[in-house]
């Protein structure tokens, strides 16, 4: 099994946090440069026989400035379809208007999109996420709907076991 992933979400979410977690801080690759002509390779997990290539995709930049990062949205749809796998990141507590234009994205995806609810280490009371929770899996057929908390490492271990099952 190889293929892969695309992190998605706009800025905050935690996806950098998340790719370091999931990477180990000495192998996340920090250079900007593009490594392929469609992605930028973050960095590879393997394990045993599985390798899961994590990939940065443009147009999905928007920590760049609104409106390069409009015109560089019209190819991101496109180039999620190169992905085997995308992870849509979003905060638990703060749901924004970025997070509606990387949503109108992954709907268009034909590629299987695991939503990760990030930050769930900050929801004192869990049964509040369940509204939001709910809101987000009508808002798209998601292969997986998981509450995660990248600092903390909450279902890390599952999220690799879900992403090894896509690949
Ligand atoms: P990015 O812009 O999506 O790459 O987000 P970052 O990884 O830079 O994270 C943004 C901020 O959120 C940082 O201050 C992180 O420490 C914090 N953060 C990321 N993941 C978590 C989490 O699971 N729990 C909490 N409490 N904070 C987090
Ligand atoms: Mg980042």
């Amino acid at each position: 099994h190889s293929g892969f992933v695309a992190i998605v979400g706009r800025p905050n979410v935690g996806k950098s946090t998340l790719i370091n977690r999931i990477l180990g801080q000495k192998i996340s690759i920090t250079s900007n440069k593009p490594q392929t002509t469609r992605h930028r390779i973050l960095g590879v997990d393997t394990d045993g026989d599985c390798q899961a290539v994590y990939v940065d995709t443009p147009g999905m930049h928007i920590e760049e400035p609104r409106a390069i990062n409009r015109v560089m949205n019209q190819t991101a749809s496109s180039a999620l379809k190169d992905v085997d796998l995308v992870l849509f990141v979003v905060d638990s507590l703060k749901w924004l208007e970025d997070d509606k234009m990387v949503l109108e994205k992954v709907q268009r995806s034909k590629v299987p999109v695991v939503l990760l609810v990030n930050k769930v280490d900050q929801v004192k009371n869990k049964e509040k996420l369940l509204p939001h929770l709910q809101w987000l899996s009508t808002q798209h057929d998601f292969a997986e709907i998981l509450p995660i908390s990248a600092t903390h490492g909450d279902n890390l271990d599952e999220l690799r076991k879900i992403v090894r099952g896509h690949l």
